[in-house]
């Protein structure tokens, strides 16, 4: 069973009914519309998706070891989230809100399944999409669409470089200095003050057709918060974090000092 707590489980008939799943991919879609698709998933259609993020909840229909079926060759691997729009897609971009469930689902899927948080190298390999990065149709849809259209198209380099932030900062530390050390590691990004890694050469080009160059100061105008560091800061940045920790340590040494010559001051 894996059910990501952020949502409401409100399970359909296909848990019973479809087969299991080692899931490798994650799929975003956009549903042209606003409302909860439970109904619709559950009484009118054979399709459905694992989550849907709408403007104030997230509802998870499909646990994600059992297949959903919204990407046709893909839906044997991949985890599939839908997602509300006001029914116009290609101009309503994803609200903050919802920006942030999906990169938290991503983070859950990464942690989870252990799924990459890098754009899908191809169609078949681990990793994360839209629903028409191939094209439509193609081997992710059997009809022409645009979905997740245009507005959240443009935003899909930004989530992944925020989940891929997200995932760094926490217990998965070790796996990202790990990454380091890896062939592809020329270009970092910062986050506020994080620093990530984009490990594919398509998130680069993505980024670099957004006006983000590969070294130094990017302009507000274009994306405000990222910067490119040279690999060369990192074991730079991890002297400076076991600098500050032996400076604290020193501090609460010093602090400790104090306070027993006060208790012996104080008798
Ligand atoms: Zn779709």
């Amino acid at each position: 069973m894996a059910k990501y707590s952020g949502a409401v489980w409100r399970p359909i008939r296909e848990n019973t009914t479809q087969p299991g799943i080692r899931p490798t991919q994650v799929i975003l879609h956009s549903a042209v519309g606003s409302g909860s698709l439970y109904d619709l998933f559950q009484y009118r259609s054979d399709l459905e998706s694992h989550f849907w993020v709408g403007f104030s909840v997230v509802e998870q229909y499909v646990d994600t070891t059992i297949q959903a079926d919204a990407n046709l060759d893909a839906n044997v691997r991949a985890i599939s989230i839908e997602s509300a729009d006001n029914g116009d897609p290609d101009h309503f971009a994803w609200t903050d809100y919802q920006v942030d469930q999906i990169v938290s689902l991503l983070v859950w899927a990464h942690r989870t399944h252990g799924i990459p948080l890098r754009r899908c190298p191809a169609w078949d390999q681990p990793g994360i999409g839209y629903h028409t990065m191939w094209g439509s149709p193609s081997h992710w849809t059997p009809v022409a669409k645009t979905c997740p259209g245009a507005a959240r198209i443009n935003q899909f380099s930004g989530i992944l470089a925020r989940a891929v932030a997200q995932a760094g900062s926490g217990e998965d530390e070790d796996m990202w200095l790990a990454n380091v050390a890896g062939p592809d590691t020329r270009e970092f990004l910062i986050v506020g003050e994080t620093k990530i890694h984009i490990p594919t050469p398509g998130i680069r080009n993505e980024l670099r057709a957004k006006g983000v160059p590969d070294r130094g100061e990017v302009s507000a105008s274009t994306l405000n918060l990222f910067r490119t560091v040279s690999p060369t800061d990192v074991p730079a940045s991890a002297e400076a974090v076991a600098s500050l920790q032996a400076q604290v340590a020193a501090l609460r040494q010093a602090v400790e000092a104090l306070q027993n010559n006060l208790n012996v001051a104080g008798g």
